[in-house]
């Protein structure tokens, strides 16, 4: 049994890069690199996105957003599915109205 020292160590290492191939090893190395260039750039995009989208933006047609919470409530809704305050196309408390009375 032969003692592996760092010599046999480094033969070793050399035929192991010769059976993948130098090329391989640079390739492999090389889409790691892309692979951070491209994660870090779509972490950008992530935050620059994410930055400027407001929660109105999520808004569907014939929905409304509650002024309170920002969550989305059909237009119908006087007060919110979400915190229960009044929408603020709710009439305010005091003015009497009757209901329907819009055309
Ligand atoms: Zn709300």
């Amino acid at each position: 049994m032969p003692d592996l020292g760092a010599p046999e160590l480094m033969l070793i290492l050399v035929i192991v890069l010769f059976v993948f191939g130098g090329s391989k090893v640079a390739e492999i190395g090389g889409s790691l690199g892309k692979g951070i260039k491209e994660f870090k750039n779509a972490m950008k995009e992530d935050e620059a996105a994410a930055a400027p989208s407001s929660p109105v933006a999520l808004i569907k047609a014939g929905q409304t957003v509650c002024p309170k919470c920002s969550s989305a409530n059909l237009e119908s809704a006087r007060f919110c599915n979400e915190c229960g305050s009044p929408m603020a196309v709710t009439v305010t408390p005091g003015v009497t109205t009757t209901s329907g009375a819009l055309t």
